[in-house]
């Protein structure tokens, strides 16, 4: 069936809901991660809405042209200007280069990503890779006024630019009252929301990355980096760009004065944010230590894919509450998912199965119709996620529905939600026929013991062990199952 819906989404720039118009070639860019530390499952949350939405426009044919960078330089501890570069600081700590600390992080993002099913970009920019085209942004913008030189920092004028913060609802006759006053301030600015786009001399002289400019020797803002990668890789238009709320009133609010400037025009008409996870009401902060990676939910026994199911739960839109007692529930609800959808693929005929390997958008009973339109209907709307995974659940439940037309349902429903429900429903008839000798009987028990004596390192080697042997293990509320690998 071929679809022809537009879809709608909430737009921060305009505070309301847009139809997506650019179907022949929709240009999306993502803030991507500042790669000094582990990403937690903040910023994963927001990697898989920013995913989610992504698979919905190709469903809906989108010609989807999806960029995210990789900021290893710039970013500093703090958003207006002020503390250290956050990988100088990292490197600093763990005695190593800024490229070794750039490099290991980034291919942990992407394996945490892989893990929870969210697709590689078409393009990552890594943004120590742009500096030359950074200095020529900054040069026009010099050339046409709307930036000054003062105690060694290219600052950019914001009373230069008359729209600038309009998306974050700043009014700039307030700007320099009120918006700062929290952070240590560079008095030689001329306003104080003025932003530095090249930095010669900040407060911390040991930054490794730096590169000779027409204004010394330096490195470029945050804010500069996307701004020119955007404009590297997608010219002078971009219709969506993405990142969390947390960017709405500084980063993003700073490239749109960038790029308008520069280009002299309207730059990009949507912006989306996602919205944060929080942890009992507070933030989570990658620069504070104290946060949750992928790999600590696995040591405690879930699946990423669990924290995907989590992420499901909630609208892109509304702030979710992590708990450990919320992420259990989710676990349960998506094994007992895993379970009713095995359950009914164990009972097609092998004409059945051949039917739904086939990967045909052919939707063709009255009831099928009625639910895979309302499975439309629901992401055309704003995103709407949880509706989709409730409509998942009813489709599950409904007795007059076949287990074929319920499987391909489900496996249509999850080109977008990613649970892997095909492949692990595949896993799980495998695993039914694998036979556990004694050996591997006294490994899950070795594991599940040093488990116990919070002996992780211990039960990692067992799983790895048995991973390099061909078998997965993977705890269930049951106990430990076995897997083939
Ligand atoms: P960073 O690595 O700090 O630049 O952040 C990467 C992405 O995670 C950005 O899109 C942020 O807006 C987003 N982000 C940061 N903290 C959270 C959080 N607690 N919940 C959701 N998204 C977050
Ligand atoms: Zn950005």
């Amino acid at each position: 069936m071929m679809v022809f819906m537009l879809l709608k989404l909430y737009n921060t720039k305009t505070k309301c809901l847009s139809e997506v118009k650019n179907l022949s070639e929709t240009k999306i860019y993502a803030c991507g991660p500042t790669v000094y530390n582990y990403a937690h499952i903040g910023n994963l949350r927001t990697y898989i809405f920013e995913d989610l939405l992504i698979k919905s426009l190709k469903l809906f044919k989108y010609n989807v042209n999806y960029a995210m960078n990789i900021t290893d330089i710039g970013h500093l501890t703090g958003d207006f200007d002020d503390g250290e570069d956050k990988v100088v600081k990292a490197a600093k700590e763990r005695g190593l280069t800024v490229y070794d600390i750039s490099r290991f992080f980034t291919k942990a993002f992407f394996d945490d990503c892989k893990k929870l099913n969210i697709l590689y970009p078409d393009k990552v920019l890594v943004a120590s890779e742009y500096i030359l085209d950074m200095i020529e942004v900054v040069k026009v913008l010099e050339k046409n006024g709307f930036t000054y030189f003062v105690n060694g920092n290219v600052y950019f004028d914001i009373s230069r630019f008359k729209n600038y913060g309009q998306m974050a609802g700043i009014n700039l006759n307030d700007i320099n009252e009120n918006s700062v006053s929290r952070v240590e301030l560079d008095f030689s600015k001329r306003n104080k929301s003025d932003f530095v786009l090249w930095f010669t001399n900040s407060k911390f002289q040991n930054q490794e990355m730096k590169w000779d400019s027409p204004w010394g020797f330096g490195y470029p803002s945050w804010h500069l980096e996307c701004a020119t990668m955007n404009l590297n890789y997608f010219n002078s238009t971009l219709n969506i760009h993405l990142g969390g709320i947390d960017h709405i009133r500084v980063h993003h609010v700073n490239e749109i004065a960038i790029m308008e400037c520069y280009l002299g025009k309207n730059w990009c008409d949507m912006f989306i944010h996602g919205e944060f996870l929080i942890m009992e009401n507070e933030k989570m902060s990658k620069s504070n230590n104290d946060f949750i990676t992928i790999k600590n939910l696995e040591d405690e026994g879930f699946s990423p894919l669990d924290f995907r199911y989590f992420c499901l739960t909630a609208h892109y839109r509304t702030q979710l509450k992590f708990t450990f007692h919320s992420l259990k529930a989710c676990k349960v609800a998506r094994e007992n998912l895993l379970s009713k959808l095995t359950s009914c693929y164990s009972s097609l005929s092998q004409f059945d199965i051949s039917l739904l390997s086939q990967d045909d958008e052919n939707i063709e009973f009255i009831l099928e119709h009625k639910y895979y339109d309302s499975f439309l209907e629901r992401i055309a709307f704003d995103l709407n996620i949880p509706k989709v995974l409730a409509l998942l659940w009813d489709i599950v439940r409904d007795n007059n529905l076949s287990s074929l037309s319920k499987l391909k349902l489900a496996f249509k429903f999850d080109e977008v939600l990613s649970l892997g429900l095909r492949e692990e429903i595949l896993r799980e008839i495998d695993m039914s026929r694998i036979v556990i000798d004694d050996v591997m009987n006294s490994l899950i028990e070795e594991r599940r013991l040093a488990k116990l004596k919070k002996d992780f390192k211990r039960a990692d080697e067992i799983r790895e062990y048995c991973r390099s042997k061909g078998f997965i293990l993977i705890d269930t509320e049951e106990g430990t199952k076995v897997k083939r690998g």
